[in-house]
Formats: C-alpha cells, sequence, structure tokens
C-alpha cells in the first residue's frame, strides 16, 4: 500500500510521496497548480521530494475558480428550523432567509422548497482579491497621467520585502509601518495612453501584476528660437548628458521622507512656463519636453527651498547653469536652475521656505527666470502638481 489518499474536511488531501513522484506529476494527477502544492506546504526546495514525504494536495474546490453551479434547494422537513437548514448546509442564516424571501425565520413549513445561496453568493467579502501576503492595493490617482506622479499603497498582512516595476525602473517602497508599502511612481511624459502594467515583485520571486489606465497630460507644442552662439547647446548629446546625470541622481533611493504634505512654489513670480510642452528648438523636431516650470523672476528674486531635505547638488550645468538639487526622500527631488548666485552648500539641510540662491539667466535661456523641475525616482515629472496635491500625509 504505497499511496493512500483520505479526504480531510478542510479540502485538502494527504499524498504520501512514493518513488517517481514529482510536484509537475502531482499536479497532473490531482489536477492543481505546482505553486498550489508548494505554497500549501511550504516546500523550500521544490525541486526534492522524499519517499515517504507527507504532502498535503489543495482539493479542487479549493485551487479552481468557482464555476456556475447548478442551484440546490432542500425540502424542509417537519420540525426543522431555518437554523438548523442554514448550518447543515454551511450558509449564513440571513443569507438563506435573504435567499428565500423570508422576513420571519419562524414562519417555515414542512415541504418549503428552500433554495440554497451557494458560498460565493452569501459570503463575497470572504473572497480574496489578492493573492497572499496582499490584502489591499489602492492607486492614487486611480489613473494615472503622462508626466505626472502616481503613489501605489499596497498593505500585506505579514512584514515583506517588495519592490514595483514601473515603466522600466524597479522602485522601493517607504514603509510608514511594516505592513503598508508606499511607492511614488514617475509617468514619463510621451508614455502611450492605454494601460499599463505595474508589477509587484516579492523577495521570494512572487509576482503580481497591476494594470493601471495611462491617459495623456494634454500637453502643448511650441517653437523656441535660440542664438547662433547658443546653437552648440542644442546639440542632443548636450542635453543627454544633463538628463543621464539628473536621471542617476535621482534614482538614488533613501526611504525616510524628509518632507510631508504639499510643496511650496520655489518663486513669488507668476509661472509664465509650464510643464510638459512638447518643444522644437529653431524650428526642429518634437523630440523633447519641457521637464520643469518657469517662474518670471527678475534676476536677483530671492529662490525657495519648495520643500524640507538635504541639497545633493551645486554646480555648474551647460544648459540649466547654476543648478541646485534638494532631496527630500523617497525617491523625490527637486532642482532649481539659471541661478544667479547660490546660497547653500552640498550636504546642507534645508527647510521649505528656505531662501536657497537667486534666480538669473545662467545656461541655455532666453532671458532671466527660474526653471523649476520635481523628479520621482529617476522621471521629471510636472513640479506644480506637487504644490497641489498631497501624496504623504502628516503622521
Ligand atoms: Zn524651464
Amino acid at each position: 500500500l504505497g499511496t493512500f489518499a483520505q479526504d480531510t474536511p478542510q479540502g485538502v488531501t494527504l499524498h504520501i510521496v512514493q518513488r517517481g513522484d514529482s510536484l509537475y506529476k502531482l499536479s497532473r494527477q490531482y489536477n492543481v497548480t505546482i505553486e498550489a502544492i508548494v505554497t500549501l506546504n511550504a516546500l523550500e526546495n521544490p525541486n526534492v521530494l522524499k519517499v515517504g514525504q507527507r504532502l498535503l494536495i489543495p482539493s479542487l474546490v479549493a485551487t479552481v475558480a468557482p464555476t456556475p453551479t447548478l442551484p440546490i434547494f432542500h425540502t424542509v422537513a417537519s420540525g426543522e428550523t431555518l437554523f438548523r437548514i442554514a448550518q447543515r448546509y454551511g450558509v449564513v442564516l440571513t443569507a438563506l432567509a435573504q435567499a428565500n424571501g423570508i422576513v420571519d425565520p419562524s414562519l417555515i413549513y414542512a415541504g418549503q422548497r428552500l433554495l440554497i445561496p451557494t458560498t460565493s453568493a452569501s459570503t463575497p467579502a470572504t473572497q480574496a482579491l489578492y493573492p497572499s501576503p496582499i490584502v489591499q492595493i489602492a492607486l492614487q490617482p486611480t489613473f494615472f497621467t503622462e508626466g505626472r506622479t502616481g503613489l501605489v499603497r499596497v498593505v500585506t498582512d505579514v512584514p515583506a520585502t517588495l519592490t514595483l516595476i514601473a515603466f522600466d525602473r524597479t522602485l522601493k517602497p517607504v514603509n510608514p509601518t511594516p505592513l503598508q508599502h508606499l511607492f511614488f511612481v514617475g509617468v514619463p511624459v510621451f508614455t502611450p495612453s492605454g494601460s499599463t502594467i505595474l508589477r509587484l515583485k516579492f523577495a521570494d520571486g512572487q509576482e503580481f501584476d497591476i494594470s493601471v489606465p495611462v491617459v495623456s497630460g494634454g500637453y502643448l507644442t511650441t517653437n523656441i528660437n535660440v542664438s547662433p552662439e547658443q546653437q552648440a547647446l542644442l546639440s542632443p548629446a548636450v542635453e543627454q548628458f544633463e538628463l543621464s546625470l539628473l536621471q542617476e541622481l535621482t534614482q538614488r533611493f533613501n526611504a525616510t521622507m524628509y518632507h510631508r504634505g504639499i510643496f511650496s512654489l520655489p518663486a513669488a513670480s507668476p509661472m509664465n512656463a509650464p510643464f510638459g510642452t512638447r518643444r522644437s528648438y529653431n524650428g526642429g523636431d518634437v523630440t523633447r519636453y519641457h521637464n520643469g516650470a518657469d517662474f518670471a523672476s527678475a534676476p536677483g528674486t530671492p529662490v525657495y527651498a519648495a520643500a524640507t531635505g538635504t541639497v545633493v547638488l551645486v554646480d555648474v550645468l551647460n544648459i540649466r547653469g547654476n543648478t541646485i538639487v534638494i532631496e527630500h526622500g523617497a525617491g523625490v527631488y527637486t532642482l532649481y536652475a539659471h541661478l544667479a548666485s547660490i546660497g547653500v552648500s552640498l550636504g546642507q539641510q534645508v527647510s521649505m521656505g528656505q531662501v536657497i540662491g537667486t534666480s538669473g539667466s545662467t545656461g541655455r535661456v532666453t532671458g532671466p527666470h527660474l526653471h523649476w523641475e520635481v523628479w520621482v525616482n529617476g522621471v521629471a515629472v510636472d513640479p506644480i502638481e506637487w504644490t497641489q496635491t498631497v501624496f504623504l500625509a502628516d503622521q
């Protein structure tokens, strides 16, 4: 008697491993997935099964998606109560009463034909939406916009190590508690409208895909004329060099959030060029876009830190001129360009509203202004959204 199988009330079958058994063979024999067997038995090395090893095999009921079942009817026998019938079929009393339009459970009669609600119909709340250990996934906002920021909140029922793959980037979470995992997602400009897949990856290899709608940012297109002396700076190589530098800098992840709540504006002057505008230089191709917001600041006007953080770059760049980058934690950075003067140093802690320099016209400009960028995990996003939307509230 090499094998013996026995049904248990839990919908689980016990299988004792025989010579020649493999998980693949068992999955075919019992019509369950290999993963289901591995999970149920917490197998650390699924490739090695030992003869005599006891394996629990999930039953079909537990592993196969519910299929429409024929309705079950019960004919009430003399002396039976609704409570006893509910118990017999394992359904909730109120669900049984509701399914049959019974207002007073004491008013049933022998010979009455009762519809027994199915488990799925009577207790939809107990059906898991997500595979363990995921309890909840919430998106803010519920759809993403090209060039803006999205927040993915994942709640697990045990502490877990996980990352999120979004737009070809691997994002790490901020964990306000060990069971909460927050991912800030920068949605790159030029992301086509439609739906995108965000992939959660757990340390143990488990994956879960989240489908998110993405809509257009509705950005306009504009032509910018630059002087012959500035032509050299239009070279894609010059622009790409700076973008690569900033991408690398802003992909450095620090799980500490230095700032909560909305950002303040970096200048008192009005914004005169929004983020996202598609740009053609001297009538050329539209392959670039305005990756910040411009403020019409006169030279020497104070520039303010938009949020609390640490200065991680003070440099003179070809296009952006005198530039400051501040890290705010959670992969969020702000950048201030074309400055006339810089009043902070590398590594300095700054607070929201602190004067960090003055605006000017250094770098590639057509006139004095402050150019302000927000980067989220290596993606430039609309900075104005961060002055209007709370992504992480005070706690
Ligand atoms: Zn600008």
